[in-house]
């Protein structure tokens, strides 16, 4: 097992009040430096390249980020999403990371890797950043899985308490990559709803506020897990977001570490029973730092099979 990480992802500053601080990545990996974990791999995050980034951004979009961290201070992109110096850097480093381990896992360095890296990616569109998310770290690993390695079978599964609306988007009409989300509705941004099906490779399932344990176990093992075992995908990626903890600030979901447990390794077998264990997990929301710190580590002993 891998974990890819970056110091500049801890430098990307949105500034004081935002709900996506360094504090969160900080959290995550002072929860992984314990005595349990010390048998994993830990390297260094590349920068994704300019080919990696251009497979789901366009053009325009990827010289406006890289152009637009402020000398100092922050500038804002959208209503959540601001950029400090820093913010170029970590953007790369974090869909390096998701690119760098998609390669280990796909020429059989490691079998399962996890990418704890910010800002998060899967609000991200080809061309829009929004919620917090600058490039979509997940697609650029989708997309370089099928690029660069020939896959016809990639899954996406997402159980970030958001829907991963610029994941969808990106792939609503590659038929190669299957895109699967539970997630809170109705909550932002607003897409998600069981009608969007792209290509037949989308499939969303929504949860109600207050919804727990029960309906997501239920949605994942009536629904989203049956759809994904028939996909028979060749490579497992993972929108890992701990924000549908009962604690996450915001949202309305009652999840608990226990919950995040359970799907990652459902998900673990899912990669076992087609992938040949193949499984690439990336870090996106968790805003409650003692809720994120305890998920993330759930999430990451699970993966440790
Ligand atoms: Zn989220």
């Amino acid at each position: 097992m891998r974990l890819y990480t970056h110091p500049a992802c801890l430098q990307h500053d949105p500034g004081a009040g935002q709900a996506e601080s360094p504090a969160r990545l900080r959290a995550v990996l002072q929860a992984l430096d314990h005595d349990r974990f010390v048998m994993i791999d830990r390297i260094e995050a590349p920068r994704a390249s300019r080919e990696e980034l251009l497979r789901v951004h366009d053009a325009a979009y990827v010289d406006r980020i890289l152009s637009s961290a402020p000398a100092s201070g922050t500038f804002r992109l959208d209503e959540d999403t601001l950029m400090s110096p820093a913010s170029a850097e970590a953007a790369l480093r974090a869909a390096g990371a998701a690119v760098a381990a998609v390669d280990a896992v796909m020429t059989g360095h490691t079998g399962h890797a996890f990418c704890a890296v910010r800002p998060p990616g899967h609000h991200a569109t080809a061309d829009k950043a929004m919620g917090f998310c600058l490039f979509n770290n997940i697609a650029v690993a989708a997309a370089h899985a099928v690029a660069a390695h020939g896959l016809k079978r990639v899954a996406i599964a997402d159980f970030d308490v958001h829907h991963g609306n610029g994941t969808q988007d990106i792939f609503a009409a590659e038929p190669r990559v299957l895109f699967v989300s539970s997630h809170e509705s109705p909550l932002y941004p607003g897409t998600g709803h069981e009608d969007e099906q792209g290509v037949g490779n989308i499939v969303n399932a929504p949860l109600s506020p207050g919804d727990g344990s029960y309906e997501f176990r239920e949605l994942w093992d009536g629904l989203l897990l049956p759809r994904l075992h028939a996909f028979k995908p060749q490579l497992v990626l993972v929108s890992a977001g701990f924000d549908a903890h009962r604690d996450d600030p915001l949202a309305n979901l009652r999840l608990s570490c226990e919950d995040f447990a359970w799907i990652t390794e459902r998900l673990v077998a899912l990669a076992h029973a087609h992938a040949g264990g193949r499984l690439v997990s990336s870090l996106e929301g968790g805003y409650n730092l003692s809720a994120l710190a305890a998920s993330a580590s759930a999430h990451v002993a699970a993966l440790l099979d």
